[in-house]
């Protein structure tokens, strides 16, 4: 196969792979110029594209292009001059332009932390529609979109994939991907080379802005100051910026109150901790991305014991390297082995009885049984009993009017309000949100 058929086979297959306006505005105008000492020179019509396609695109070049050579290539990317290509005969002529820095430094974006990706739950929901919202229309729905939680909740998933997004419909979009610590040792790289000209034409020409972990900026009064002018220029020309932190604008100490205001004028977030289904979802699209066949109960018992992500992600990398050196399946048996003695079964929810659940609420409210069954109108008591309609009905679902005869005779109607009433709460109440995991966690154990 020569290079040209090569590269037409390569393009078809990127096709389906990448969005239609990526495919057309810049893959579909690169060429392979030549391919030899497993180094492949990949030409770009127009300078400008060589470092947003080296930038962005590297990876999935290069994983069709091994595809289909069957071997390892390095990939150097060039333009292809094309006004000269016409008057001189001959081998391409091909030009290498100086790297021109358009990305901060560590934009490459994670090309897995996508929305196809990204489970979605009780906890993350809100985050996960906010987030959506902000990639179909940038700069109009929330702006500032500041997303919260804790670590290995999904915070920089879901930032990365809306920028993935943005990128989709608009290759040409300026972004901006860097960590407060990046941000901040920029600005002081800046104003010791007296660069700061350039910082600011960097930063204030972005369509978007994404920083992660920007609590890092709090008690730093310069850089605070710089990055409230870089957050109003770019605000003021509607273009987007999205926000990481690992608490609320409100509880980030040493932050400037005029910055907290900034942030709190767009939308204010929160991902709570994955709950056991969500952990297993998560599992399930990690073992997939890397071509493993994962049972589902063996996702489930690793869930069932592993309650944060990052760590999930770490022993199942253990078993698959256990299966590997070992060459043994991937089982209930082997999981086992990994994690050790204390194994916690798998909660299942056809094995959860009503009692468990209504145990769980009552507890978590210090309330007592007969105060949550009985006929009492107390205000304090009705919450409660409202989340547990909510947990009975959707969390393990038992029909309204079992739940009815179950708490000693409501009316389906009653705890159907109940329900609809807690399901629209957890739209907005994060509170609740919390609450409700921290009961299920009791029941589900
Ligand atoms: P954070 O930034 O909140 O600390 P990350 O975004 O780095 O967390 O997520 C940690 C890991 O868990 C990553 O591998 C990420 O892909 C995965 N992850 C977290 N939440 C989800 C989710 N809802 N769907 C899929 N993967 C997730
Ligand atoms: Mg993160």
């Amino acid at each position: 196969m020569d290079e040209k058929n090569l590269w037409d086979i390569v393009l078809a297959d990127l096709e389906l792979q990448v969005s239609k306006a990526v495919f057309q505005t810049l893959l579909s105008k690169t060429s392979l110029i030549s391919l030899k000492n497993q180094t492949a020179t990949i030409g770009c019509q127009k300078p400008m594209l060589v470092n947003l396609i080296e930038n962005r695109y590297t990876g999935l070049l290069k994983k069709t292009l091994d595809h289909y050579t069957k071997s390892d290539i390095k990939l150097v990317f060039t333009t292809t001059a094309v006004k000269f290509q016409e008057s001189i005969d001959g081998p391409l002529f091909t030009l290498k332009i100086p790297n021109i820095k358009q990305q901060a430094p560590g934009f490459k974006l994670n090309p897995d932390y996508n929305f196809q990706n990204f489970a979605v739950s009780s906890t993350n929901q809100m985050a996960y529609a906010a987030a959506t919202a902000v990639a179909n229309a940038p700069g109009v729905s929330y702006n500032p979109l500041f997303i919260y939680g804790g670590v290995g909740v999904g915070k920089t998933h879901l930032m990365q994939a809306i920028g993935h997004a943005i990128i989709e419909k608009n290759p040409l979009a300026k972004i901006i991907y860097c960590t407060g610590e990046e941000f901040t040792n920029e600005i002081i790289e800046a104003i010791s080379n007296k660069t700061t000209g350039n910082f600011k034409k960097k930063y204030r020409q972005v369509d978007l802005l994404m920083i992660d972990d920007i609590q890092f900026i709090a008690g730093k009064y310069s850089i605070q100051e710089e990055f409230f002018h870089t957050f109003n220029a770019i605000h003021q020309v509607k273009k987007q910026i999205i926000l990481i932190s690992d608490r609320p604008p409100e509880e980030i100490n040493k932050l400037e109150e005029r910055l907290r205001s900034r942030f709190e004028q767009g939308l204010t977030i929160d991902i709570g901790p994955p709950d056991f289904e969500l952990r297993t979802a998560i599992l399930l699209i990690k073992a997939k991305q890397r071509g493993v066949d994962l049972p589902i109960e063996v996702a489930k018992l690793l869930s069932a014991n592993v309650d944060n992500t990052r760590k999930l992600e770490g022993v199942f990398i253990r078993i698959l390297s256990e299966s590997k050196t070992r060459n043994i399946p991937i089982d209930l048996e082997l999981v086992k082995n990994v994690l050790g003695k204390t194994v916690k079964t798998v909660p299942e929810k056809s094995n959860i009885v009503p009692q468990q659940v209504i145990n769980a609420v009552a507890s978590f409210y210090n309330l007592k049984l007969s105060q949550l069954k009985g006929n009492k109108r107390d205000k304090y008591l009705s919450l409660p009993r409202q989340v547990l309609y909510y947990l009975l009905r959707v969390e393990i679902g038992v029909p309204l009017v079992n739940i009815g005869e179950f708490l000693g005779g409501r009316d389906h109607t009653t705890v159907l309000h109940g329900v609809r009433k807690i399901s629209s709460l957890l739209s907005t109440d994060i509170k609740l949100r919390e609450d409700i995991v921290g009961i299920k966690n009791r029941f589900l154990g």
